[in-house]
């Protein structure tokens, strides 16, 4: 018969390198699948300055790095390989991969969530350089600068608000006339003297010398267009799971993150979720890091409890 892991994990962010060194350090014979690059979301920022035990800024692909040495210190492997396809039902848990077919007693999965985009062009090569999508990372960034929320629910609220008390100056450019956050929320916006709404408006480019210089807003009414300067741009228009490969399998909730509680098991036996793919309230590293701890725990449990026949 072929190999059969005690536990896959399959994405190798915070989440999944917290898993894996737990695994490791309780003897669980398990390999971490990460189809891209080490340290998940984190290598998109280069100033990390909420992880507990960081004496200094340090930027994600480094501490990325410093996860998976961390984990590979205890003999946790990692497979770079794209997980395709999942057979998650039985006692034996099926993953394909680019790479071939791995099977495991257990799956954490920790394949993470991406901030939607604005699709515009040099968006991807300003992020770190202007462009961000998490106020509360990034934010310190910009101290007595000018920059823009995209967005009109509560989380461009929030980021607006939240820069509000750090920027010379905030303008929160919306494409309806209206936000979709609640009152108090917009109202609270309302009082910071250095917040300006721009409602029925998008940006529909980006001005760069290397790093952000200005935006370009277009009136949805009016057709016309502003060139705006601002050194920040932060775009708060939601978030979508990496969750599709589970769907149909496991429960997903109403904005598609994979349903676990506290203890990240899913509705599968055998299966857990973990991070910034399952549904919480906070995606942070360190949720995503204590989302894998957690997980392993319940997972030993279960592999005592079902015992291979
Ligand atoms: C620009 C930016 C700045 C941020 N700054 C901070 C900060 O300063 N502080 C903070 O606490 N949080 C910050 N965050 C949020 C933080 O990075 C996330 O909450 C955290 O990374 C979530 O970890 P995760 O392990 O759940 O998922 P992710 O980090 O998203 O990792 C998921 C991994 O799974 C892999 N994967 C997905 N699908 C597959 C597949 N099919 N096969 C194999 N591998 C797969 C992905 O390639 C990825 O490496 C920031 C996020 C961004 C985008």
């Amino acid at each position: 018969m072929d190999k059969i892991y005690d536990m896959i994990i399959i994405g190798g962010g915070p989440a999944g390198y917290t898993a894996a060194l737990y695994a490791a350090r309780a003897g669980l014979d398990a390999v971490l699948v990460e189809k891209v690059i080490v340290g998940g979301q984190m290598t998109q920022t280069m100033a990390i300055d909420n992880y507990p035990g960081i004496p200094e800024t340090v930027d994600g692909y480094t501490l990325g790095m410093q996860m998976q040495q961390g984990a590979e210190r205890f003999g946790a492997k990692t497979r770079f390989a794209e997980v395709t396809s999942v057979e998650l039902t039985g006692a034996i848990k099926q993953i394909h991969t680019d790479e071939g077919l791995l099977s495991a007693r257990t799956v954490v999965i920790a394949t993470g969530a991406d901030h939607r985009h604005l699709g515009l062009a040099e968006e991807e090569s300003l992020i770190g350089r202007g462009v961000g999508y998490c106020a509360a990372c990034d934010g310190m960034l910009y101290r007595n600068k000018t920059v823009a929320v995209v967005g009109g629910g509560e989380s461009a609220a929030a980021d607006a608000l939240h820069l509000s008390k750090i920027c010379k100056k905030v303008y929160l450019i919306h494409r309806r006339d209206t936000l979709r956050a609640a009152k108090a929320a917009f109202d609270a916006l309302l009082r910071q003297e250095n917040v300006e709404l721009i409602l029925q408006s998008e940006v529909v480019g980006l001005q760069a010398d290397g790093k952000l210089q200005s935006i370009l807003v277009k009136n949805r009414l009016t057709g016309e267009t502003q060139s705006l300067d601002v050194q920040g741009l932060f775009i708060s228009i939601g978030r979508d799971p990496a969750s599709a490969l589970f769907a149909g399998q496991l429960e997903l909730d109403q904005g598609g993150y994979i349903r676990a509680g506290e203890s990240t098991e899913t509705s599968l036996p055998g299966v857990f979720a973990v991070g910034d793919v399952r549904t919480k309230t906070v995606r942070q590293i360190v949720t995503a890091a204590a989302d894998g701890a957690v997980a392993v725990h319940y997972a030993q449990e279960y592999l005592q409890k079902n015992p291979l026949a």
